[in-house]
């Protein structure tokens, strides 16, 4: 495969599959994740970030003369930083400051400006902080994840079907964690389409308040709500898995030692809420997760310490 531009490289990500002989699976089933961490940007995000700027520049939202702005935990930001590339357009990304500084140091690395907003006022103080930004800046174009349906129509579109492709219609439950919701209702929707009895299962860490938690800190990236995404209206979700810090480390780090995956947390978290549903599920059942990011963003955060 010989590519002109990094964005060549998005998407089509390989299955692993998962069984008893290294993991706590029933016998006859299986586990199987989709390796979001091998996109060019080292996330799930990639998608989203080509996307957001091949439907803007279609549409005209996005000129020559665009600045984006975007609140993001980081891998929103590398993704269309890296996609910005392609186009030339300047990028401008608001980051809570407890976000790994390595995200950080990546979106500059691609040409981005980096603000950041206090750690105490979470993601809805970057959602502030990135729409006064755009009263200032001219030609401004703020994507929006957290309520821009293109978000999950990006993975209803790409990753969806990349999955049907591969498994067919053999699949028992889809299991995701969940930050903005995009990933997860863009992709459960498809998979629903196909399936109609797959479950549903959504991930999030302690400290998210989707099985009716407070909001409060958690060191797992990527994944947590505080509040309940705009684009869950027509899934039938048949539950969460709430995942402590330390069982997402814990399992992270396995997933290392055991198989070679690098990746980030909030991965170790969806395999743990995937062995919770598989465990439950009967033998001979075939559960998908998604592992949406790489582990060496994360060093500085001692994840493999
Ligand atoms: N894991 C990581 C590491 C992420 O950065 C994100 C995106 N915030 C997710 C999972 C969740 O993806 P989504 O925003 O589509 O729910």
């Amino acid at each position: 495969m010989i590519i002109t531009t990094m964005t060549q490289a998005i998407g089509s990500t390989p299955l692993f599959k998962f069984t008893s002989k290294d993991y706590p699976i029933p016998e006859k089933s299986f586990i199987y994740a989709k390796l979001e961490h091998l996109n060019p940007g080292g996330s799930i995000k990639d998608r989203l970030g080509q996307y957001l700027i091949e439907e803007g520049l279609k549409t005209g939202k996005i000129t020559p003369q665009t600045t984006i702005i975007e609140p993001t935990a980081g891998n929103t930001g590398i993704a269309l930083a890296l996609c910005a590339r392609q186009h030339d357009l300047k990028t401008i990304f608001v980051v809570p400051q407890k976000f790994s500084l390595e995200k950080q140091q990546i979106m500059r690395a691609l040409g981005a400006k980096v603000i950041n907003t206090p750690t105490n006022q979470g993601i809805k103080g970057a959602i502030a902080k990135s729409k006064e930004l755009a009263q200032s800046i001219p030609h401004s174009y703020l994507p929006l994840q957290f309520e821009n349906p293109l978000n999950p129509q990006t993975y209803y579109h790409t990753l969806g079907p990349e999955i049907i492709q591969d498994l067919s219609t053999n699949l028992t439950s889809f299991v995701a964690g969940i930050g903005s919701g995009g990933t997860f209702a863009g992709t459960a929707k498809y998979l629903k389409e196909k399936i109609p009895a797959i479950r549903l299962v959504g991930v999030e860490p302690e400290g998210s308040i989707l099985n009716g938690g407070e909001p409060g800190p958690h060191e797992i990236e990527g994944i947590g709500v505080e509040f309940i995404p705009p684009f869950f209206d027509d899934l039938n979700i048949d539950g969460f898995e709430t995942i402590t810090d330390k069982e997402g480390f814990d399992c992270t780090r396995e997933l290392a030692r055991k198989s070679g995956l690098l990746v980030g947390s909030s991965s170790g978290a969806a395999f743990v809420a995937a062995l919770r549903e598989v465990q439950r599920l009967p033998n001979g059942s075939q559960v998908l997760t998604i592992f949406p990011d790489m582990a060496d963003r994360y060093l500085s955060k001692g994840i493999y310490l």
